[in-house]
């Protein structure tokens, strides 16, 4: 039989880009005992939680929450502003820019989905999948829709798959120059409270997110951040949806309640991580980040291995891609590393699959955290006999240590 918790000694290190590893305090508050989701106390929850949503977001606007995971919050985003037929223009960067686009056209939308073409010559890769969107290829499509036929740009803005983030800033200034009125939808995932993110600034109509990412919560909360122009499409579009439907969603939460019943312990939860990410402020979160991301890379740079992201002024700082030498199956490497080690590592989706494995540094997670990764990827690529150029564990220690 196999049995569930199998961790025989020591903790699990659970490293892909999330479920991220959920912080004791957070574990601590989603135990508290459930309550009433229409009593009093359930209301000041509910208005804590969109309240700090909001400045997660960097939005003054409406916040709808969902018992649900990203895949929900992506379709509750396109069934609110959109009709049938409807054309989106979006974006391949990965899979998960791949997977919405499916979701478009199986809710009956009609897409577009550019990308930059051709492979790139040292790893064989899509070109595609190591950079980020396009912005002026975005701008040279809008600019020949005249018939402004294209009702949305969708784009996603830290790509989980690949490790790659892109410019949302830039992306509105391509829509803008040249005078579109497409929404702008941007999927923020796994970038969301980990990476920058500005959704009144960068002049976002819809961002979508989940709670499992930087959240440092457990899988379970959708995310969509508005714009008035959103909710104005939404008045117009009709695509069916009742359970996605932001009109009772948002009246009802503004008064800290939910047409439904809500996550309340997940919800719990949200709140204890808010308390933490909001008392240790936004720019040192951030920061935070962007240093282990550093650190990863002095490590992969060290080994002698090309990191999926090809662009240095792009790279995630939530996750690494790490592209293995041709020959050598990335799944082999990290299935040998969890049975060995008790490390988890992501794999390999789509069109990069065998290709590379990902490293996750984000959630619950520290310097010595990641020191300790590091030292199981580089054992690991070790036993699977690849040749290393040097020592990715004491590069990082040096990056740690300044
Ligand atoms: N978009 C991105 C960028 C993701 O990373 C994920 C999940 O990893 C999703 C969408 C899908 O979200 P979920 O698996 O929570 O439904």
């Amino acid at each position: 039989m196999i049995k569930l918790d199998n961790h025989p000694s020591g903790r699990h290190f659970l490293q892909i880009p999330g479920p991220s590893p959920v912080p004791d305090r957070i574990l601590r508050a989603i135990s508290l005992p459930t309550i009433d989701h229409r009593g009093p106390e359930f209301g000041v929850l509910g208005r804590k939680v969109v309240a700090g949503m909001q400045q997660v977001f960097q939005t003054k606007h409406p916040v709808a929450i969902y018992p649900s995971s990203g895949t929900g919050a992506w379709e509750a985003a396109l069934a609110n502003t959109m009709s049938p037929g409807d054309s989106v223009l979006m974006f391949e960067t990965g899979y998960f820019a791949t997977l919405w686009q499916k979701m478009a056209q199986r809710l009956g939308l009609e897409t577009e989905f550019l990308a930059l073409p051709g492979t790139d010559d040292a790893t064989g890769l899509p070109n595609s999948w190591r950079h980020g969107v396009q912005p002026e290829l975005i701008e040279q499509r809008l600019r020949k829709d005249s018939a402004q036929r294209i009702r949305a740009v969708c784009v996603v803005h830290n790509e989980t798959s690949t490790g790659v983030t892109s410019d949302i800033a830039a992306v509105r200034r391509a829509i803008d120059a040249a005078g579109h009125p497409a929404l702008l939808m941007v999927d923020t995932i796994s970038g969301l409270a980990s990476a920058d993110y500005r959704h009144d600034e960068w002049g976002v109509d819809v961002t979508v997110s989940g709670s499992q990412k930087g959240l440092m919560l457990p899988p379970g909360i959708g995310f969509n951040a508005l714009s008035p122009k959103a909710l104005e499409a939404s008045r117009a579009a009709r695509l069916p949806r009742c359970y996605w439907a932001w009109d009772e969603i948002v009246e009802m939460s503004a008064s800290g309640y939910w047409p439904y019943t809500p996550n309340t312990n997940l919800l719990y939860g949200l709140s204890e991580a808010l308390d933490m990410l909001l008392e240790e402020g936004l720019p040192k979160v951030f920061a935070r980040h962007r240093r282990w991301s550093a650190g990863v890379r002095a490590a992969v740079a060290a080994w002698g291995l090309p990191t999926q992201c090809a662009d240095d002024k792009l790279h995630s700082p939530v996750l690494t891609g790490v592209i293995t030498p041709r020959g050598v199956d990335a799944d082999a490497v990290r299935r040998l590393i969890h049975e060995r080690f008790d490390l988890s590592l992501g794999t390999g989706l789509g069109k990069v699959k065998g290709r590379m494995f990902r490293i996750g540094h984000l959630g619950d997670c520290n310097d010595l955290t990641l020191m300790a990764t590091l030292a199981g990827v580089e054992m690991g690529l070790k036993l699977m006999g690849v040749q290393l150029a040097g020592s990715g564990v004491a590069a990082a220690m040096e990056h740690f240590s300044t």
